[in-house]
C-alpha cells in the first residue's frame, strides 16, 4: 500500500469549497475523512466545517450558494429543516423527508440523502444480508430511522416493525413508508419490555436508531434476551465504537456493525456527488479511524 500523502493542504485562486453545517459540529470526523480523500485525489478541494445554529441556517444557506460552495453536508439538527430552503430534492430525499448532502451548481441547491445508501452498504460489506429474507425491527423514529427504513424498503425486506419511546412518531413513520412502499409490512410497536421481546424473536435484523448509547455510560435501549447468532445487530452510533447494546449482543454471539460504516459510505457518496470522481473508500476509512 503506497504511504499516504502529508503535505498540508494549500488553497489556491481555484479551491474548491466543500463542507459541514451542523450544531453542536465540533464532534464532526467528517473534515478528516474527505480533506484526505481529496489530497489522495490530488484535486484542490478543501472541506470545512461550519457551525450553524438554527436561527441562522436561512442565511448560511444563502451565503454558501452566494459564495459559490460546491456543495455541504448537514448534520443535526437541519437535516429536516433545511428542505423548504433548497430548490430541489432528489427522489430518496423526498422520500426520506430529510438531507444530509447539499449539491451547488449554477446556483441551484438540491438536497440528497446518502444516509440509506450508506447503511446499505455498510451492512452488505460486513455481513451477507438477504434483504428479501430479512424482517427488521428498527428502534427510533428520528432522522436516521426515516433513511434506514425507507433503504430497508426500497431492497425488498418484507416487513418492518418500528419501536420508539414516543409512540406516535413510530405510528407515524410507519404511516409514511407504508405510503411510499405500499408491498413492504410495516407497522409501529409499543415502546414496552414485553414488545421488545417478541420483535427480537421475529426479526432477523435490528438496528438501533435511538440516540441512547452516545454517552458511554448509556444502559442498552432494551432488553437484549432473546437475542442469538441468528441475528444481525447494527448500532448506528460509532462513538463509543462499542455501544452496551452492542457489547451485549456480540456477548450472545450475534453478527454486529457499529455506525462508523454507515458514516464512511455516506460520506464517499456525498464525494461522488460533489467531485464527479469515485470516492477513495479505503484512504477515507483510514482517516476515519485515526480521527
Ligand atoms: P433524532 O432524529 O434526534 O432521533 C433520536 C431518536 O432517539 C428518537 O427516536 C428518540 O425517541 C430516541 N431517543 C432519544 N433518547 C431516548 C431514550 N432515552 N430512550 C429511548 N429512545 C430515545 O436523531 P437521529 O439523527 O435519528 O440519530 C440517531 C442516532 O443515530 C444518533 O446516535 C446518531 O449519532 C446516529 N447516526 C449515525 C449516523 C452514521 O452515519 N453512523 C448517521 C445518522 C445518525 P423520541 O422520538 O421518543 O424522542
Amino acid at each position: 500500500m503506497p504511504p499516504e500523502d502529508t503535505t498540508p493542504l494549500v488553497v489556491t485562486g481555484r479551491t474548491r469549497l466543500a463542507g459541514i453545517i451542523g450544531d453542536p459540529i465540533a464532534h464532526t470526523r467528517s473534515p478528516a475523512m474527505h480533506n484526505a480523500a481529496f489530497r489522495a485525489l490530488g484535486l484542490d478541494w478543501m472541506y470545512v466545517p461550519f457551525h450553524v445554529r438554527p436561527e441562522g441556517l436561512q442565511a448560511a444557506v444563502r451565503g454558501l450558494a452566494a459564495l459559490g460552495v460546491a456543495g455541504f453536508n448537514v448534520t443535526v439538527p437541519h437535516k429536516e429543516t433545511i428542505v423548504p430552503l433548497l430548490d430541489a430534492l432528489a427522489p430518496e430525499a423526498e422520500a426520506i423527508g430529510a438531507v444530509n448532502t447539499v449539491v451547488i451548481a449554477d446556483g441551484r441547491l438540491t438536497g440528497h440523502n446518502t444516509d440509506g445508501i450508506g447503511f446499505s452498504k455498510a451492512l452488505h460489506e460486513a455481513h451477507r444480508f438477504k434483504a428479501e429474507r430479512s424482517r427488521a425491527l428498527i428502534l427510533g423514529a428520528g432522522g436516521s430511522a426515516r433513511a434506514v427504513c425507507d433503504q430497508l424498503a426500497r431492497e425488498g425486506v418484507p416487513a418492518i416493525r418500528i419501536c420508539n419511546r414516543t409512540d406516535a412518531k413510530a405510528e407515524a413513520l410507519a404511516e409514511h413508508i407504508r405510503a411510499h412502499h405500499p408491498a413492504c409490512d410495516v407497522k409501529a410497536l409499543p415502546w414496552t419490555p414485553l414488545d421488545h421481546r417478541a420483535a427480537i424473536n421475529w426479526a432477523e435484523l435490528i438496528v438501533n436508531c435511538t440516540k441512547v448509547g452516545l454517552d458511554p455510560q448509556d444502559p442498552s435501549p432494551i432488553d437484549t434476551n432473546g437475542i442469538s447468532p441468528g441475528h444481525i445487530i447494527v448500532d448506528l452510533i460509532y462513538e463509543p465504537r462499542e455501544t452496551e447494546f452492542l457489547r451485549r449482543c456480540t456477548a450472545l454471539r450475534a453478527r454486529t456493525l457499529n455506525g462508523l460504516g454507515m458514516l464512511l459510505h455516506q460520506g464517499a457518496a456525498g464525494f461522488a456527488l460533489w467531485t464527479g470522481r469515485e470516492a477513495p473508500i479505503d484512504v477515507m476509512r483510514r482517516a476515519l479511524d485515526a480521527a
